[in-house]
């Protein structure tokens, strides 16, 4: 290595990582840069390095790719929320569709020749012509800066400084109004915001999430102390100012966090205000959603995840349908509309409330065909495979990043359903899993990229996976022997000319 920490020297990038920094290398030695972009030279200060990687700090770009584009955020830069704010959007949806592809390729070893491989789903554009305010939930980090001011917004890259932030360009207007709302009431009531370092002051977190269908918003508001001194001032000041939103605050919560840790709910809430949940609807479904609850966080794109993964799995109505890691159970029942021949589904969550969510949402829609259980989904997955009660026809998944567990890839084995609908969010872990799954008898069909994270790098997946042995109408299966191949044949052939005659 002829460099060394703080040297600046000119690189050339090659490809964007996984949180959309840009990679280059020199001498075989590989090197991240936040900011820039493949196809470009710059000028970087080397700043931590490590035996075969790097970081450095863009200085300059000398030679700018075609889809570099001044970011619409004047945070793009210190803001850790967004990554790829600097890539124009179809920039940004062609490095997620190759970052899909490359995992796939390269961990997963598929051919993708073989394979139905689909055109990412972008975001459509928004009234005003642009694809920003599209998410539903918020969760803005509140401190004190080193002028003693409160300030909220998202944290700086790897770092706990706040980098404060009032027109988030990727939240729901309401989302930014109710964040300023709230501030405004902490500094009138004077109250204090928590401090890491010491593990004192008040407030931690502001949660917000707004149902984009009903427009129901829930302000969650999360503490340092057991109780929250003027619950029913808070709510009269919201309520008060709720007039500056769009749409309606329906829910007010408190939650207590007194731990000394990065995680930002704690295990207690209690209710000052409406309802211990938003409804939000999807289709033509109805669903209640609780804090401590998944719910995705791209409305519009949703219907477009949910649409392929039912889609890809291609119901009959009679089906046996496990949806693990079923959250709400949105999946579940989307699943079990379309079972209308006496199928049913499984949901299996592991957070009891979105499980309690889940069994309601069945109730709300009238879906009686729908069951679900809290627990591991490998856990739950195990003991219903040694109950061999029944089949499974076929086994959805939407595991979070890590994927899912040996355990569970095990027993699917095991059940040998027909199809795998995984619906993933990250493409590493999806690529890993498709792999055993492969080794274990199922090949990936069709893949389909869907945008759920503009400006940030994650990309959301959908892919089929079918059990190799099932007979297919359009191909003959290695398993059938070449004297029926021909047989049958010889049958279509006659049967044609019958026809013809
Ligand atoms: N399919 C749902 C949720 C997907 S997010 C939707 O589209 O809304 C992944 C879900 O898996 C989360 O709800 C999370 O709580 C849950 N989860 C995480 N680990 C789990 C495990 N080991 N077993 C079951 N559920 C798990």
């Amino acid at each position: 290595m002829e460099f060394k920490k703080n040297d600046e020297i000119i690189i050339q990038i090659d490809d964007i990582g996984n949180n959309g920094e840009g990679i280059g290398h020199i001498d075989g030695y590989t090197l991240f840069v936040k900011g820039g972009l493949p196809g470009e030279k710059v000028l970087v200060h080397l700043m931590k390095l490590n035996k075969n990687y790097g970081f450095a700090k863009l200085v300059e770009v000398l030679e700018e790719s075609k889809d570099r584009i001044k970011p619409a955020c004047p945070e793009a830069d210190r803001c850790g929320g967004c990554n790829i704010f600097h890539l124009s959007y179809e920039g940004q949806l062609a490095y997620k569709e190759k970052k899909v592809r490359d995992c796939l390729e390269r961990i997963g070893g598929l051919n993708l020749d073989e394979i139905d491989f689909r055109p990412i789903i972008g975001m459509e554009k928004n009234e005003e012509g642009n694809v920003f305010y599209y998410r539903n939930k918020a969760q803005f980090p509140i401190r004190k800066n080193e002028n003693n001011e409160i300030v909220a917004g998202f944290f700086a890259d790897r770092s706990h400084r706040i980098i404060p932030v009032k027109d988030c360009k990727i939240q729901h207007k309401d989302i930014n109004k109710v964040l300023d709302i709230f501030l405004n009431y902490m500094e009138e009531k004077n109250l204090s915001a928590y401090d890491e370092k010491s593990n004192k002051g008040l407030v931690r977190h502001l949660y917000i999430r707004r149902g984009y269908y009903s427009k129901q918003i829930m302000v969650c508001l999360v503490i340092n102390e057991k109780k929250f001194p003027n619950p029913d001032d808070l709510v009269e000041y919201l309520k008060k100012e709720e007039k500056k939103l769009d749409g309606e605050i329906t829910s007010i919560c408190i939650n207590v966090n007194r731990e000394k840790t990065n995680v930002i709910l704690g295990k207690e809430t209690y209710f000052i205000y409406g309802n211990e949940y938003i409804e939000d609807s999807m289709f033509d479904l109805k669903f209640r959603i609780s804090p401590h609850s998944f719910y995705q966080v791209n409305p519009k794109q949703t219907l477009k995840l949910y649409k392929t993964a039912i889609d890809f799995a291609d119901l009959k109505g009679d089906e046996n349908v496990w949806d693990l890691y079923c959250g709400i159970g949105t999946i579940s029942l989307c699943a079990a509309k379309a079972l209308d021949k006496g199928g049913k589904v499984y949901g299996v969550e592991i957070v009891p409330e979105a499980i309690e969510n889940a069994k309601l949402n069945a109730k709300l829609n009238n879906i009686s065909n729908a069951v679900f259980e809290c627990g591991k989904a490998e856990e739950v997955a195990k003991r219903l495979e040694e109950d061999q009660k029944e089949n499974v026809d076929v086994i959805i998944v939407d595991p979070p990043r890590k994927g899912c567990d040996i355990l569970l890839l095990d027993t699917i084995e095991k059940m040998n359903p027909k199809k795998i609908v995984y619906v993933s969010c990250n493409p590493a872990t999806l690529a890993r899993d498709i792999k055993i799954l492969s080794e274990k008898g199922f090949k990936t069909e069709k893949v389909q990229p869907c945008d759920m994270f503009g400006f940030v790098g994650h990309v959301e997946t959908c892919c089929l996976l079918r059990r190799k042995d099932v007979n297919k109408s359009s191909y003959v299966s290695l398993d059938v022997k070449m004297e029926d191949y021909y047989r049958i044949k010889d049958a279509e052939a006659d049967k044609k000319n019958d026809s013809t005659n």
